[in-house]
């Protein structure tokens, strides 16, 4: 059996069940490779179940609202990713008459989709031969051929690109899914399962000792760490929130007023009475918020201070606490409306 002969052999029988790959409509593949781009399956399934559930095509997604979207992506994160996916669903709906196109020069142009997602659905929907190269696929490829290229550099996945085209049967649908599981299951970052590795027999890092060095990645990624105070501020049985701004982290999500350490310098001069709330930490790719809750009872008389805090560009009310799931909430405030609740 040559290389992919026996990756399929192994993909056919190991292959975990998920209710996209029951399927070659190239939208509902769309929408589960944009959900599990830097998110696991397992958290990936019921937010496409119920996603799916809810905007079944791309006339659906296309005609929501944006804060619809949002509602239903809220505690996936990465919320650029909706976003993209939403004006996605929209352009094609406008401009290609609501069907997902196979011409690749035609899919380049909707928003969101790069190589990679590209390569995947029209591979898995049409058939197409073509790569769809992640990182885990670069890590198979990279200790399977000893392959020098620092894959946190861009232009390497070109050499990935063409080592998988290299490869390629006239299956390109289960070959590219048969790759991305194994790097799944597998040939994981850490401790691969070597033993059980279908293509073992050909792996030149396996033989020769030196899975550690690969693959090769050079650029650290740098987390930059911010303290900030989170006022939560309470009106019997409501909160402040705010929406945030349309463009940075958590766009267009709501959240609470938040300040860094100057203003909370100046804050602390309006002597306002507060108690501090347990603090949370919250990671997104390159930042660490450490936040501090500051609760705060909202009193019409005395707290006119406080509302120099309260304006915002964007929409900003009190919501009542039991309605908090109407609206898209990024996970990083839900922690601390958590606490508060508690
Ligand atoms: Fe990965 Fe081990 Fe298989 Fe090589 S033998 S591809 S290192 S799992």
């Amino acid at each position: 059996m040559d290389y992919a002969e026996k990756l399929l052999a192994w993909f056919d029988t190991n292959k975990r069940e998920m209710p996209w790959r029951n399927t070659t409509d190239p939208y509902a593949i769309w929408v589960s490779e944009i959900m599990l781009q830097q998110t696991q399956v397992d958290t990936v399934m019921p937010y496409y179940i119920t996603f799916m559930d809810r905007f079944p095509t791309i006339n659906s997604l296309a005609s929501a609202t944006l804060e619809e979207v949002h509602t239903y992506w809220q505690g996936l994160g990465y919320y650029r990713r909706a976003e993209n996916l939403h004006k996605g669903a929209q352009m094609v709906d406008k401009e290609y008459g609501g069907i997902f196109p196979r011409d690749i020069t035609l899919v380049k142009k909707i928003p969101g989709i790069g190589p990679y997602t590209l390569g995947a659905v029209l591979s898995i929907a049409f058939h197409m031969p073509l790569p769809a190269v992640d990182g885990n696929v670069m890590r198979i490829l990279a200790r399977q051929f000893l392959i020098e290229n620092d894959i946190s550099v861009a232009k390497s996945r070109k050499v990935f690109e063409e080592k998988v085209m290299a490869l390629m049967p006239s299956d390109p649908n289960r070959f590219n899914q048969g790759l991305m599981e194994l790097g799944a299951l597998v040939c994981t970052p850490r401790d691969p399962n070597c033993k059980e590795c279908p293509v073992q027999d050909s792996c030149e890092a396996y033989e020769t000792s030196s899975i550690t060095n690969y693959p090769v990645k050079s650029k650290k990624v740098k987390i930059a760490e911010m303290n900030y105070k989170v006022l939560m501020i309470q009106k019997e049985n409501e909160l402040w929130m705010e929406k945030r701004p349309q463009e940075g982290l958590l766009a267009n999500l709501w959240g609470f007023p938040m300040l860094d350490d100057i203003k909370w310098e100046e804050f602390k001069e309006m002597k306002l009475s507060f108690e501090f709330g347990e603090k949370v930490t919250h990671i997104f790719t390159h930042r660490k918020w450490h936040m501090t809750p500051v609760l705060i009872e909202w009193r019409e008389q005395e707290n006119r201070l406080l509302e120099k805090y309260m304006k915002y560009d964007n929409e900003a009310r009190f919501v009542k606490i039991k309605k908090m799931q109407d609206i898209p909430i990024a996970t990083a405030f839900k922690k601390l409306i958590e606490i508060l609740k508690r």
